[in-house]
């Protein structure tokens, strides 16, 4: 027999199929992870396939060996593989990649063994009878190990080693080693109590139930009570012996999922995220592989789980950027959810507050399903927000990041023993120019969005069209020449709060500076909860999920920020921050106040914001996008080019696109655009980049995907070359 293998290397040149011979003395099995001889080294590779004839008529290598008991990649996932790879143009092996802890490979973890004390006998008055009947702790240890046995490290806390230690000398007890799974922290919410669903919750889980429609968009405010829906769903698929899936997006929001997600399953659940050390990676994943973790939460890549007959998938937060992978391997995790949710005929459900432009058209459209739930479960309702115009602060001779209706109402949230939340608004690393005078933001002539601020060439630059203008010194609208460029800092914020509250009230500050370490992030955010501060100052890190009942004062600082970021999406992108950052304050018992900053007070965007106008926006947005010709009624396709030598990545960069334009002349009516550039960032870790940007009508959208990749296959030479789908990222 022939077994068909991807060679675990990740090279454009290996990515092919290989066929070797499966030696007459091993059974081998599709997804088994096999040593084979590759040139003159071996490596491994994993089984895709087995057949008894080979496709080339050369003389073919046999296996050296198998290197796990079972195949580590399950049917399901080698079928998700083929369908990943086709659709989002993988090489297979990086594929294959996302579906194993990285340590794996290469068998570089190993199982964590501590010492374990047991007795040295069943009969334990036998074994009493062995020590001095006044040896009070030897006693107590030998009852306390009555039940089994225990952890060395825990008896240690429990009784003096010199007693154990004793003990182990005369025989009594037993020091052996034992294999033990790594548990990642958490902090479980001890008080989280069933409660009964109100009625809108039922009729969302009815309506999530009853649809025809396997993937179901669950639109509900923000307090609206989704993550009671989620146990609900996820409860029910448990009782019929499935598994399920809840995604999150992002490891600062996980403990809070997690918490209330533990009180009710318990160790039913495993957890899967970026914050995990390698070994405590490898123990969750091989307690899903093994079957004893029914539930997988986690961030993105927890999609990926090897959890067998799934009946349920969530992905809460739907509309976050984070569930799009940007680096290879690209993918999108709803089309991965979608596929396995029909392998397995379960239901995908999408939560949001605030959903992507993308989904709620879905939704419209009768593709997806919808369920919505419009109020908050506490009485007090929507907290109410208010717009403060920044420029005429600054007219008024206020100079701080603090408006001055801001500064009161911190005050008074202090002073009344509440908690508030200080939110910075800082997207990316762009920064884009804006007159501090009368709110002129420095766009493209073309295209309309904003420019990018380049502070290494000193240049504006549109990450649509390549376009660059020089930097901004006078405003044209005004004048004026207070031109704003840059960001304020989180630590300004903190400075400016302590002189403004005084010293005595704690502030905490969370950003990528302060949760540099593995538990920094469940530190800051547990001791906000337990409320050993006042005020929690940070980026979009505090925006998400959050439940915190003492917050009654949000404030959002240069909510401009994203505004006006370039990306078609900016609008979307602020609208959703907004709104969720708003959603923090007032969740149960307290009433809760907004306060928005901005230069642009104007904007239609705020009245949709201060009204939670969610549909009101969409309706706006969509237009918009329509008479633009961007997502969802186009596709924006980039074709990224990269290598350390500029001139092959220019000539590649050249190839391809003479052969798109004879796909343009093709297909010219659904072809709404194509702009061959230097990527605004031009060279990347000694790389050079260059790109083809273009819209396709979105009808047509597969049709002319498959013959794009195909182009960039026969000219790819040497390159790589990376295919993505409505980026989140131009740069
Ligand atoms: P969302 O995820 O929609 O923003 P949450 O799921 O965090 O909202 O719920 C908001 C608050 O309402 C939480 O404190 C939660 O414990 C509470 N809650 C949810 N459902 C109920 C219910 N049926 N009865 C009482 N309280 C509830
Ligand atoms: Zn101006
Ligand atoms: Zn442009």
């Amino acid at each position: 027999m022939i077994a068909k293998v991807i060679v675990d290397i990740s090279n454009s040149e290996v990515d092919k199929i290989f066929d070797y011979l499966i030696p007459s003395n091993f059974e081998l099995t599709v997804g088994d992870r096999v040593l084979v001889p590759f040139g003159s080294r071996s490596v491994e590779g994993f089984c895709i396939k087995i057949t008894d004839c080979s496709d080339g008529n050369f003389k073919l290598k046999e296996i050296i060996k198998k290197l796990d008991e079972n195949p580590l990649i399950k049917p399901e996932m080698i079928a998700l593989a083929e369908f990943m790879k086709d659709k989002f143009y993988l090489r297979f092996v990086d594929v294959l990649r996302l579906f194993i802890p990285s340590k794996l490979r290469g068998n570089k973890v190993k199982a964590l063994q501590r010492e374990f004390c047991t007795l040295a006998g069943e009969d334990i008055e036998a074994l009493k009878s062995l020590i001095s009947p006044r040896a009070k702790s030897q006693h107590a240890i030998i009852d306390r190990l009555a039940n089994g046995g225990e952890y060395l490290t825990v008896l240690n806390t429990e009784f003096s080693p010199s007693v154990i230690n004793s003990l182990v000398q005369k025989g009594i007890i037993i020091k052996n080693k034992q294999e033990v799974l790594r548990k990642p922290p958490v902090d479980t919410d001890k008080n989280a109590d069933k409660v009964e669903l109100t009625n809108t919750q039922k009729s969302a889980i009815e309506q999530i139930n009853n649809s025809d429609k396997s993937v179901v968009l669950l639109h509900g405010v923000t307090g609206s009570g989704k993550t009671e829906v989620y146990m609900s769903l996820i409860e029910n698929a448990l009782k019929s012996g499935k598994t399920a899936i809840a995604l999150v997006p992002e490891i600062s929001l996980t403990p809070q999922i997690l918490r209330v997600f533990r009180a009710r399953f318990g160790d039913d659940i495993a957890m899967l995220h970026s914050g995990l050390s390698d070994g405590e990676r490898y123990d969750e994943w091989r307690r899903i592989y093994d079957g004893d973790a029914k539930i997988v939460v986690g961030a993105r890549s927890a999609i990926f789980a090897p959890l067998e007959n799934l009946g349920i998938i969530i992905i809460d937060e739907e509309h976050d950027s984070s569930y799009i992978s940007e680096s290879n391997p690209r993918f999108r995790t709803l089309e991965v959810a979608e596929f396995r949710a029909k392998y397995n005929g379960c239901k995908v459900v999408l939560g949001s507050a605030t959903p992507s432009v993308e989904s709620y058209n879905n939704a419209r459209l009768n593709k997806i399903g919808l369920a919505e739930m419009n109020q908050r479960i506490s009485k007090n309702g929507m907290p109410q927000i208010q717009i403060v115009d920044m420029a005429q602060e600054l007219r008024t001779g206020n100079f701080s990041v603090f408006s001055m209706e801001f500064q009161q109402k911190l005050k008074d949230a202090v002073k009344n023993g509440n908690q508030a939340m200080v939110f910075i608004n800082r997207r990316g690393y762009a920064s884009y120019m804006q007159c501090k005078s009368c709110g002129y933001i420095a766009k493209c002539t073309d295209c309309d969005i904003a420019l990018t601020y380049h502070k290494e060439d000193n240049m504006l630059k549109c990450h649509y069209c390549g376009k660059r203008f020089k930097p901004l010194d006078i405003c044209p609208n005004c004048h004026s020449e207070s031109i704003k460029q840059g960001k304020i800092g989180t630590e300004k914020v903190v400075r400016e709060l302590q002189n403004l509250l005084g010293e005595d009230v704690k502030i905490l500050r969370m950003d990528n500076d302060t949760t540099t370490t593995k538990t920094a992030y469940l530190d800051i955010l547990g001791a906000f909860r337990r409320g050993e501060a006042q005020v929690l100052v940070g980026t979009q890190m505090i925006v998400k999920g959050h439940d915190f009942p003492n917050v009654t004062l949000v404030g959002v600082l240069d909510a401009d920020m994203s505004l006006y970021f370039s990306d078609y999406r900016a609008c979307e992108r602020t609208f959703q921050l907004i709104t969720q950052v708003s959603g923090r304050a007032g969740r149960k018992d307290k009433l809760g106040e907004v306060i928005i900053q901005t230069y642009s007070p104007k904007h239609y965007l705020f009245n949709f914001v201060k009204n939670y106008d969610y549909k009101g926006f969409f309706d706006k947005e969509l237009n918009t996008r329509q008479v633009t010709n961007f997502p969802p009624f186009t596709t924006i396709v980039r074709v990224l080019v990269t290598n350390e030598t500029e001139e092959k990545s220019l000539n590649c960069t050249k190839k391809i696109y003479d052969c798109l334009k004879d796909l343009k002349a093709e297909y010219f009516k659904e072809f709404v655009y194509m702009q061959a550039m230097k990527s605004p960032i031009n060279k990347i870790q000694n790389k050079y980049r260059y790109q083809i940007v273009l819209r396709i009508k979105r009808q047509f959208e597969s049709e002319i995907l498959g013959k794009i990749y195909q182009i960039v296959d026969n000219n790819k030479q040497g390159n790589s070359v990376f295919v993505e789908i409505n980026p989140q990222n131009m740069s």
